[in-house]
């Protein structure tokens, strides 16, 4: 895959769905764990998915109209992961505090523990000695994807052989992922650990990693006889968000984030705003500087949204990173609501959390609304609302 695969632009994604849905059938049952070069056997659709530049029901809609929903069961399964991942999240935001009081603590052991910065240094330049997890940090860092096997393997390298803290792990790809999400990065981290599935860790063995590499790698010295990490039960679900709904009789101003950059759903019902905010959180993403790649895909996706919808923004203005400048930007418009799509836990959310000032209208879209209540246990059990969720979106 080269570095430029990806382009942060709506065209770019239906391009790549276009070019994806023939095998999104029983060709993506068959071959999608296996990690091989070019990733043909898996879609690479999460850069635009996870910035909503192609929605889930646009990928689904394409899928579902080639292959039918038996043949494309599995596909159909890992996309709703996301939204399974997100709506579980939602209704345990302190897991994504912990997540950080985590990282805070590992971040300050790296800075005065010699020894973990050697080791944290070296499996984030892919220098352990150990070739498959060199290769993938390697990967990671040049093209911003891995293959999500490489990162259940990776994942586990970094947790029970190199004995490196998960939150730093989970912040390594924050950083460089194109995809990079709050929800399904952390909870797929915690799930390795064995935190998310209490007392189930995720071990990578050489054999699977020799079976779906396809021989390219055997690793040698992984330990494969793991205890989960310890930590705190998961906590019980709370509500979810109500959201809000617009009401177009009041001067209204549009805030545009990393979250949900297909709008359309807004103006239609009824946002018609006077002018357009665009939010930076880029800064909020990680510990560290989320990378040039990461900060490229994100400005770039932003700038496409803008340019698709120019006509209906009224003046644009760039960069708001703080509560403070958006409420200043909206007063200066002398809106009454600001309105944004709802920004799932994450940077986007803490970003605009805070009280006073113009009132935020986030709506919640219809397919997190309806997808969202049911994530209150394991997949398993929200697996079993699919086919009413898809008919729900009329599949
Ligand atoms: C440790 C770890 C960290 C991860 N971090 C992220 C992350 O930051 N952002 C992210 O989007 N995904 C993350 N994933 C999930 C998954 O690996 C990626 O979504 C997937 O590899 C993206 O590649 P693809 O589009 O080719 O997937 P495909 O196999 O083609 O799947 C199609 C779509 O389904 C969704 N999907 C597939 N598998 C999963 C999954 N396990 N969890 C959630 N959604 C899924 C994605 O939207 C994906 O684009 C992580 C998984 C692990 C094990």
């Amino acid at each position: 895959m080269d570095q430029g695969w990806a382009e942060p632009t709506r065209d770019a994604g239906l391009k790549r769905l276009r070019a994806f849905v023939p095998q999104a059938g029983r060709a993506y049952a068959e071959r999608r764990n296996y990690d091989l070069p070019g990733h043909e056997n898996v879609s690479r659709l999460s850069p635009w998915l996870r910035h909503r530049l192609v929605t889930e029901e646009e990928v689904l809609g394409a899928v579902l109209a080639e292959h039918g929903r038996d043949a494309a069961g599995k596909f159909v399964d890992e996309v709703f992961w996301r939204s399974y991942f997100k709506g579980w999240l939602e209704m345990r935001p302190t897991v994504w505090g912990a997540y950080w009081g985590e990282l805070v603590l590992a971040w300050d052991q790296v800075q005065s523990q010699s020894g973990l910065r050697e080791r944290w240094e070296a499996a984030c330049r892919g220098e352990t000695g150990i070739d498959c997890a060199d290769h993938w940090a390697r990967e990671l860092v040049e093209t911003g994807y891995l293959h999500n096997h490489a990162r259940m393997w990776f994942a586990s390298i970094w947790i029970f052989t190199l004995r490196l803290p998960w939150a730093l792990g989970a912040d390594f790809f924050l950083r460089h992922l194109l995809d990079g999400d709050p929800a399904s990065n952390t909870l797929s981290w915690r799930w390795v650990a064995g935190l998310q599935t209490p007392g189930k860790p995720y071990a990578a063995t050489a054999s699977n990693i020799a079976r779906f590499t396809e021989g390219r790698f055997r690793p040698n010295g992984l330990v494969e006889e793991v205890r989960a990490v310890s930590g705190a039960p998961n906590p019980d679900p709370g509500p979810l968000p109500e959201g809000g709904r617009i009401d177009p009789g009041k001067r209204s101003v549009l805030l545009l984030h990393e979250d949900d950059l297909s709008p359309e759903w807004l103006f239609e019902a009824g946002l018609a705003p006077v002018a357009t905010g665009v939010v930076d959180a880029t800064g909020r993403m990680s510990i560290l500087k989320a990378s040039e790649r990461v900060q490229a895909f994100k400005a770039g996706a932003l700038a496409d949204c803008v340019a698709r919808h120019e006509e209906r923004l009224g003046e644009v203005t760039d960069g708001l990173d703080n509560r403070e400048a958006v409420m200043a930007w909206a007063e200066g418009h002398g809106a009454e609501q600001i309105v944004t799509s709802y920004p799932p836990v994450g940077p986007v959310q803490g970003l605009l959390r805070g009280a006073g000032g113009v009132p935020i209208v986030s709506p919640v879209r219809d397919w997190d609304a309806r997808a969202w209540p049911h994530a209150t246990k394991g997949f398993f059990k929200f697996r079993e609302r699919i086919p009413d969720l898809l008919s729900a979106s009329g599949f």
